[in-house]
């Protein structure tokens, strides 16, 4: 048998023969549209698809869908569109789709639908549509134009779902977020929710404001940077395992490290499930850190404020207290000098004279004056006040400058002094005495102000810089006054040494008193002898000053 002859056995086989034949020559009466529907019947490598699958397909589907005729009068409605709207099929075969009108959906929005179908497109949106028993529901209709062989519209296939439960949880959500923004919003406190990489994901009305004075710096970064100083962020660690913390106090710096804004700040862990389709069947969650700030700027001026007037009050009498031990010091030593000159011209004298002689009344009368002049000596060391024994520590000296200067800031407004503070942005701590540090920069800038002070002195300026120059800490005073001469260069640091033109009583113990600070940190102070107009005082303080330093050697 020749293979030609042999009949397909096979049933796929028959039925697409059987398709063939039926398109070739359809038989009488068969539409033009039943011969197109066969004709794209669907070819697939287990045969063709025959048209029942495709009417199960529409009778299954959860959609409801309906066929109407051009004018929406409905030729066909599937079990989605029964259980849907409460009709039977056989309730609205040959009513109009308005049969599901609720009468309240703008006109326009049917003219839109209308206008679309018209023009040959699909169209979607959303409509009030009632139920057979009367309850309103929300649906979401496509709606498309079946396009016959010659070009025009036949049908229109719609497809609609009730969204109205979607439609108010939509609702509830947007609700809670504009009750919750407004809630955050008045709250008179900084907040923001940070993602796991502290993006911000929610802000309230002071967030932004904090936002706009740090002109375009993130405030969460800076807020982060200083909690992780405070407090420890693993943000590898588990949601579960985080814990959240509260009244934390962090400072924001400015360039050269002196806080200009302080903050209380809790923050608590927020859990949020994953939303993306990935995470649908796994319980991935994302760790969110609600951030709370209180700005306690303003309490911190006025603490500040109060301290510094404490400060002032205390470093008056401190000053007062060295100034006078200083003073009796220096007494003390030059009354020793006559003393031991005295007691040398005595003790010659009787060497003169040789042993056994009696003593002639000069002699006497000297002795006398050694006598007097030691118990007066010994009076004046029992009244030199006891001097404070302050410890060793790390100090800033930015810190102890900008103290000077908050601690002379009446008196430099007051005497119209133009300041130029200029600090090293990051200076190492020097070991040594913060107050009696404070102290010596206090009366440098005493004196620079002074010396604006004399007359003649037209520009009325001080500038104050500190560097880090090797392993030392540099601290230069400048001032615009009449400078000092070179042949008193190391003069001033002499005891009662004093020169000003328009300031009359004062001992001349403060460059002494300073030149004294300066050795016990194992310093040095320098007038630069070449800087004109004005003076220039620089000190020079070593980071880590040699070991051999004790405490004593402090006080
Ligand atoms: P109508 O007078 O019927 O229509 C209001 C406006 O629609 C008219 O002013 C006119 O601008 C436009 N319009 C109406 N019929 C035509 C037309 N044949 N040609 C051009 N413009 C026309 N409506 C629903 O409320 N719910 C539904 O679920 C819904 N499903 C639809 C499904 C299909 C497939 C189609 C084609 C329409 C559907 N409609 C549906 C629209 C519906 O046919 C009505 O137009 C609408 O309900 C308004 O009915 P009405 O009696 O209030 O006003």
């Amino acid at each position: 048998m020749h293979l030609s002859q042999i009949k397909p056995e096979d049933p796929k086989e028959k039925m697409a023969e059987a398709l063939g034949k039926f398109l070739s020559s359809p038989p009488k009466g068969v539409t033009a549209e039943v011969i197109e529907a066969f004709g794209r019947t669907i070819q697939t490598d287990d045969g063709i698809l025959p048209p029942r699958v495709f009417i199960e397909a529409v009778e299954q589907s959860s959609v409801a869908i309906s066929i109407t005729n051009t004018k929406a009068r409905i030729l066909y409605a599937n079990q989605a569109f029964e259980s849907l709207t409460g009709y039977a099929a056989e309730e609205v075969v040959g009513k109009n789709q308005s049969i599901l009108s609720y009468k309240v959906t703008p006109i326009s929005v049917y003219e839109e639908l209308w206008g679309c179908l018209l023009q040959q497109k699909s169209w979607n949106g959303v409509l009030i549509n009632k139920r057979k028993d009367g309850e309103r529901y929300l649906a979401n209709l496509t709606v498309a134009p079946v396009i016959g062989t010659d070009g025009a519209t036949s049908y229109y296939l719609a497809l609609h779902r009730d969204v109205t439960e979607v439609h108010e949880l939509e609702r509830q959500v947007r609700n809670q977020k504009v009750l919750i923004e407004s809630v955050v919003d008045a709250a008179p406190v900084v907040m923001a929710l940070l993602d796991n990489n502290g993006k911000v994901l929610l802000d309230n009305h002071d967030y932004k404001k904090l936002l706009g004075d740090m002109r375009g710096v993130e405030p969460a970064d800076v807020f982060l940077d200083s909690l992780s100083e405070v407090i420890a962020f693993d943000r590898k660690l588990p949601c579960k395992e985080r814990r959240g913390f509260i009244n934390q106090e962090i400072s924001f710096k400015n360039r050269q490290g002196i806080a200009t804004r302080w903050f209380n700040c809790s923050g608590v862990w927020v859990n949020e499930k994953n939303i993306t389709a990935d995470d649908y069947f796994t319980d991935a969650e994302e760790c969110c850190l609600l951030l709370v700030a209180n700005d306690i700027t303003q309490q911190k001026r006025q603490q500040n404020q109060i301290k510094t007037n404490a400060l002032r009050a205390l470093m008056a009498e401190q000053q007062l207290v060295h100034g006078m031990r200083e003073t009796l010091s220096g007494a003390i030593y030059q009354l020793q000098a006559p003393l031991n000159m005295a007691a040398a011209v005595v003790g010659m004298m009787q060497r003169r004279q040789g042993n056994g002689h009696e003593s002639n009344p000069f002699q006497s009368a000297l002795l006398d004056v050694i006598r007097s002049g030691e118990q007066v000596l010994e009076s004046l060391q029992q009244s030199l006040p006891p001097e404070d024994q302050e410890a060793v520590s790390p100090v800033n000296m930015n810190e102890v400058i900008k103290d000077v200067i908050d601690l002379s800031i009446h008196r430099l407004l007051e005497k119209s002094v133009l300041m130029d503070w200029d600090p090293e942005a990051e200076l190492p701590n020097i070991s040594g005495r913060f107050y009696a540090l404070r102290t010596l920069f206090k009366q440098l800038l005493d004196n620079a102000v002074d010396a604006i002070d004399e007359p003649g002195c037209t520009r009325r300026e001080i500038a104050i810089q500190t560097r880090h120059v090797d392993d030392a800490v540099e601290v230069e005073i400048r001032d615009t006054g009449p400078g000092i001469a070179g042949n008193k260069r190391h003069q001033v640091f002499e005891p009662f040494f004093t020169d000003w033109q328009h300031i009359k009583g004062r001992p001349g113990m403060g460059l002494t008193i300073a030149m004294d600070m300066v050795q016990k940190h194992h310093g040095s102070i320098d007038i630069d002898p070449h800087y004109h107009p004005g003076c220039s005082i620089k000190i020079t303080l070593p980071v880590n000053p040699p070991q051999t330093i004790n405490q004593d050697e402090y006080a």
